[in-house]
């Protein structure tokens, strides 16, 4: 089981910089989060302070940049900030703005990078969702079209094709590690045709754009002042967007993703079919055996109260079932004439299945034990005769170093025969 945890930064850290579109100077600032928050933008201009958590439900517009929005607010060109969180592999980050975009910075990804490398990035007490194909399908979304193949680490593949002298057909390929990105993509700029940029300002936007943020093009060649960084910096920037794109999949991506002219709204749509597969496959995830819960669970008859795991997300969520029959050891005790199965003991089932959530999220499991430190909102709807079989569906509420909170339901035939709100911590043996 995974061994891949989630990170987050180590301090908080800033950048100040002219946003892009509106020409305002903004600030960005970068906050550790704990496990599972994922990435979230804060509006600290606005009252309240609103959240706009950056994954692919909350795109609102691929114009130019990739938008996210709830309600009215919103957060414009996010993408290079979060190739760069990506990149580093950050799970977990609050990235307050105090504007309606971040800084573009000098048009890459490499201010951020360095930014965030040098808050330092550590790991937490928590699998990291790692996405994985099982075979390679593709997608076609206007001129751009994908082709993404299984593969033990992330890479991107880029092929763009441009009118231009300076640009024309230009294809390139990275392995997604911090390092490289840090090296081969994070330094390659944003581009534009002076046409566009003048088009763009009488529209109102690209007011803050110049040759200090963007490589600007023109009929011939670049404007003055301009210096490329690659001679393919364009094929690098459009990866570069690939990877920030991608990475509202909330998920690290060890994939192969060959991607023909992407634009933003293609990379949007492909994150959207990621996201769509690895629900499905959450769903279809092989359940664990007998044999596999006794590699994870030090309990023994007659004290081992699962018998399979049928649903699993890593981390998450768990479904598992007892098999209630009639040579139970505690029917011979409990009621021989009016055998029914004790409460305490349907908690104890419910709890060792939340065992095998939390086990799985740790590592050398079968050196930790795992001690339940409180029980809360316990309740009993029904009673559990021999015959039934109760389900337990666990969910993963909170995990803070080596403790966590799950909320667990027990169910027979759809009808809820006890619940109850636990608290959990492992311990070495
Ligand atoms: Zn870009």
């Amino acid at each position: 089981m995974s061994t891949v945890r989630q990170q987050t930064i180590d301090e908080a850290c800033e950048l100040q910089g002219v946003g892009l579109h509106t020409g305002e100077n903004t600030r960005v600032r970068f906050l550790p989060a704990p496990v599972n928050t994922g990435v979230c933008f804060r509006r600290v201009d606005l009252e309240g302070s609103p959240e706009i958590a950056a994954v692919v439900g909350n795109v609102v517009a691929t114009d130019r940049g990739t938008t996210l929005g709830i309600g009215a607010e919103r957060i414009h060109t996010v993408e290079h900030v979060l190739a760069s969180v990506a990149s580093l592999e950050i799970d977990n980050l609050i990235i307050e703005v105090d504007a309606q975009e971040v800084p573009a910075a000098d048009g890459s990804a490499r201010p951020f990078v360095e930014l965030l490398s040098s808050a330092g990035v550590g790991e937490q007490d928590a699998p990291a969702r790692v996405f994985k194909l099982d075979e390679a399908f593709s997608l076609e979304d206007g001129a751009s079209s994908f082709v993404v193949a299984p593969a033990e680490e992330y890479r991107v593949s880029a092929t763009i094709d441009f009118d231009h002298p300076l640009v024309g057909r230009q294809f390139a390929s990275f392995t997604i590690t911090s390092d490289s990105f840090a090296r081969y993509l994070a330094p390659a700029r944003t581009f534009g045709f002076i046409h566009e940029v003048e088009a763009l300002r009488q529209r109102g936007r690209a007011l803050g754009g110049s040759v200090d943020n963007a490589v600007v093009l023109t009929e011939e060649g670049l404007l003055e002042g301009t210096q490329l960084r690659f001679p393919d910096e364009f094929v690098r920037h459009k990866a570069l967007d690939v990877v920030g794109d991608l990475a509202l999949t909330g998920m690290r991506l060890h994939t192969h993703v060959v991607a023909e002219r992407p634009s933003h709204r293609a990379n949007v749509a492909l994150a959207r079919e990621l996201v769509a597969r690895a629900e499905r496959k959450a769903l279809t995830r092989p359940p664990l055996d007998i044999q596999q819960i006794l590699q994870y669970l030090p309990h023994r008859y007659p004290f081992l109260l699962v018998d399979r795991v049928i649903e699993y997300e890593e981390g998450r969520r768990i479904v598992g079932l007892k098999n209630v029959t009639i040579n139970e050891p505690f029917f011979m005790g409990h009621f021989p004439d009016h055998p029914i199965m004790p409460g305490v003991l349907i908690i104890e089932a419910m709890a060792q299945v939340g065992g095998l959530l939390l086990m799985d999220a740790v590592e050398n499991p079968e050196e930790k034990l795992v001690y339940f430190m409180s029980l809360n909102n316990v309740k009993w709807r029904r009673p559990v005769i021999p015959g039934d079989q109760i389900l337990f569906e666990l969910e993963m509420l909170q995990v803070r170093g080596r403790t966590c909170k799950m909320r667990g339901v027990g169910t027979v035939d759809g009808q809820v025969v006890a619940e109850a709100d636990m608290m959990a911590r492992y311990v070495d043996r």
